[in-house]
C-alpha cells in the first residue's frame, strides 16, 4: 500500500473531463491527501500503470475516450488494482446506472450536483477502511514471530517471478535453509531462547540478501527461503555461502550440535531459467529440488551448502 508505508497522504486519483469538477474536488481534497487528477480515463490508466495504485479513485462516468464503467471493469480484472477503492461522482444518477456502478465493484456511488461535505465524509470513510484491510493482508503476509515474510508470501512471490522468468528468460534461483541441531538447542537451551535464535537469524538472512527483488521468508519451523530473482547459480552459490557463513560468525552458542560449538546453518540451493508446460521445470520443481540439496548438505555433515547441478548426482 501506498499510505501506512511511508507514512505519506494516502493518494487520490480524481479522473473527471470537467475541469471544474476536477478543480472543486481537488482544492478540498489536498488539505489531507495527495491528490492526483486524470482528464479521462486512458490518462487515469496511464497514470496508474506508471506511478502505481492510488488509495482511493473518484470516478466520473461519462468521459468522451472511456465511460468509467469500462475503466472500472479493467481496475477490477487486474490483480494490481482490484482492491483499489472506487467510488463513481455521476451525473447518471438513474438507479440501474448506480445498481451497475456497485455490480462492477464500485464501493459508493455519489450523484452530481455533489454535496462537498458529503464527498469528504465519504471519502474519508472508505480511505479508514482501505488503510484497515491493507494492514490486515501486509500482516497475513508476515510470519508473527520474526517479522519477516511468511510461506504465504514466498509462495505468492515464487509464483509471480516464475512467471516473470517465463517472459524475460532471466534465471531464478532458490534456497531452502534449515538451522542444524535445533532441536537440540531447544531441549538445552529453553524454547525461549530458541524463539530469539530464530528471532537473530531472520534478522541475519534478510540484512545479508540485498538486492531489491530478493525475498527471505520463515517457510516453517527453523526453516527459512531465499528466493533470488534474475540470478544464476554462480550468483546463487555466492550468495547462499555469505548466508552461511554470516550466521556462523553471529556466534551463536550451541552447547549440544554435534556439527559446531554455534548455531549454523545447512542450504540447499537450486536455479532454473523458467519455461512453461515441463514437469521438471516449474517453481514446484524448484521447491523440490532445493529440498533435496537441503538434505544432501544435512547428510554431507551440515553447515554447507549444496546445488543441483553440481550434487544431486549422489542425492538420488
Ligand atoms: P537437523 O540438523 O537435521 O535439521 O536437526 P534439527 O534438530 O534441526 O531438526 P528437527 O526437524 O528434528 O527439529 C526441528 C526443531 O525446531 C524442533 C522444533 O521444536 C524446533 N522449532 C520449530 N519451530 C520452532 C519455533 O517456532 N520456536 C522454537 N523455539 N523452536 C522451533
Ligand atoms: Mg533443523
Ligand atoms: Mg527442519
Amino acid at each position: 500500500m501506498n499510505t501506512t508505508a511511508t507514512a505519506s497522504k494516502p493518494i487520490i486519483l480524481i479522473v473527471d473531463d470537467t475541469p471544474t469538477n476536477i478543480q472543486v474536488l481537488a482544492e478540498a481534497l489536498r488539505a489531507d491527501y495527495r491528490v492526483k487528477v486524470a482528464g479521462g480515463g486512458k490518462v487515469a490508466l496511464d497514470i496508474i500503470a506508471k506511478q502505481g495504485p492510488p488509495d482511493l479513485i473518484l470516478l466520473d462516468v461519462m468521459m468522451p475516450d472511456m465511460d468509467g464503467y469500462e475503466i472500472c471493469r479493467r481496475l477490477k480484472q487486474n490483480p494490481a488494482t482490484q482492491n483499489v477503492p472506487v467510488i463513481f461522482v455521476t451525473a447518471r444518477s438513474d438507479t440501474l446506472d448506480e445498481e451497475l456502478g456497485l455490480r462492477l465493484g464500485a464501493v459508493d456511488y455519489i450523484a452530481k450536483p455533489f454535496h462537498l461535505p458529503i464527498v469528504m465524509a465519504r471519502v474519508r470513510n472508505h480511505i479508514a477502511l482501505k488503510i484497515k484491510t491493507d494492514l490486515l493482508e501486509a500482516h497475513a503476509l508476515l510470519d508473527g514471530l520474526t517479522n519477516i515474510p511468511n510461506r504465504r508470501r514466498f509462495d505468492q512471490q515464487l509464483d509471480i517471478e516464475w512467471k516473470r522468468g517465463l517472459r524475460s528468460g532471466e534465471p531464478l534461483s532458490l534456497l531452502m535453509l534449515d538451522i542444524d541441531h535445533f532441536k537440540a538447542y531447544n531441549d538445552n537451551h529453553g524454547h525461549g531462547a530458541g524463539d530469539d535464535c530464530l528471532r537473530k537469524i531472520a534478522a541475519a538472512l534478510a540484512a545479508t540478501a540485498v538486492r531489491p527483488g530478493d525475498l527471505v521468508a520463515r517457510y516453517g519451523g527453523e526453516e527459512f527461503v531465499v528466493l533470488l530473482p534474475d540470478t544464476d547459480e554462480d550468483g546463487a552459490l555466492q550468495i547462499a555461502e555469505r548466508l552461511r557463513s554470516h550466521v556462523e560468525t553471529l556466534q551463536i552458542p550451541h552447547g549440544h550440535s554435534a556439527t559446531a560449538a554455534c548455531v549454523t546453518l545447512s542450504v540447499g540451493l537450486a536455479s532454473a531459467v523458467p519455461l512453461s508446460n515441463l514437469s521438471n521445470n516449474s517453481p514446484a520443481s524448484l521447491l523440490d529440488k532445493a529440498d533435496k540439496m537441503l538434505y544432501r548438505s544435512k547428510q554431507a555433515g551440515r553447515n554447507g551448502v549444496s546445488c543441483w547441478s553440481r550434487d544431486s548426482g549422489s542425492a538420488s
